[in-house]
């Protein structure tokens, strides 16, 4: 990497060996925690869960973030690559159905240190906010089965507003055009290779939602939708009152319809009971259970 780091569209340029940049994060690779996860997609989860490690920091910093604690760096340890390509090992030892990489942009060269040192012989899947700039992708590209990218916010005010990046769906829709080329391949009922976008839904702002879904269907590519309502108050949301609740079944019903409307038949939908903190996986590092 050189001195200055430039990895992500927030180009904050900074000196990494030295302090950390907007992620929140230095150089080193740094991870809270990994586990066997029930409740991803289904295709992805499958029968005995997706192998997920989660890293430490972000570069989006949403206010309401439903993983607050991993992103804003309060917690981890530094993993080398040769700690992480381990856990890849005892994590297929485990029986996960996939190894599942969430939010680990920041530490490209890290993760493309780690795949030269350990391919896995399960589908690799790459969970992320979507802000990424399409020149990391391309790095990775060679490494990844299945693409997961969470496109968040259409509006440049609604993403303003909740991150302080105006910029978001300029790079984030370029990230997601990139990832959803890659054809879904199934065995059994459980995705080999592929790209699912995720959007969650937020309480008050279907109207946003909407315009994702509108424009996701445009696309016509190959990629999965997958319409997320589990949507719970998080994070440091004392400003925003419209984020004070759930979302209704009625403002879920909404996205939900445009989809159907759009013709989009690759479609992921959730019950609305799974709006429960029992979802969001427990980080303390003392077991490999997340739940
Ligand atoms: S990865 Fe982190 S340090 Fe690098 S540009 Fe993005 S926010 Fe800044």
């Amino acid at each position: 990497m050189s001195a200055q780091c430039n990895l992500c569209p927030v180009r904050c340029g900074a000196e990494r060996d030295a302090a950390p940049g907007r992620c929140g994060e230095k150089n080193e690779m740094r991870m809270v925690k990994y586990g066997l996860h029930p409740y991803e997609e289904p295709c992805i989860s499958f029968r005995k869960g997706s192998g997920t490690v989660f890293f430490s920091g972000c570069a989006l910093k949403c206010v309401f973030c439903q993983n607050f604690d991993l992103s804003r760096s309060r917690s981890g340890e530094e993993v080398s690559p040769q700690r992480l390509a381990g856990i890849f090992r005892e994590l297929e030892e485990m029986g996960a159905e996939n190894i599942n990489l969430v939010t680990a942009s920041h530490f490209l060269p890290k993760l493309l240190q780690t795949f030269s040192l350990y391919r896995p012989k399960i589908p690799v899947v790459y969970n992320t906010h979507a802000y990424e700039d399409v020149r990391a992708l391309r790095a990775l590209d060679p490494y990844i089965d299945i693409w997961l990218p969470d496109l968040k916010y259409f509006s440049p005010r609604v993403s303003e507003r909740y991150t302080g990046r105006v910029d978001y769906f300029a790079f984030a829709s370029r990230a997601v055009e990139f990832m959803a080329q890659r054809r879904p391949t199934f065995q059994e009922g459980k995705m080999l290779s592929g790209c699912i976008v995720r959007h969650l839904v937020l309480p008050l702002n279907s109207g946003d939602s909407v315009q994702i879904v509108k424009w996701f269907a445009a696309l016509h590519s190959p990629a999965y939708l997958s319409v997320m309502g589990q949507y719970i108050p998080c994070g440091e949301i004392a400003n925003f009152p419209e984020l004070q609740r759930k979302i209704t079944p009625r403002e879920y019903r909404r996205v939900v319809d445009c989809a159907l409307a759009e013709g989009i038949e690759n479609l992921f939908v959730q019950e609305l009971s799974s709006a429960e903190k029992d979802f969001i996986p427990d980080f303390s590092p003392s077991s490999r259970n997340l739940f």
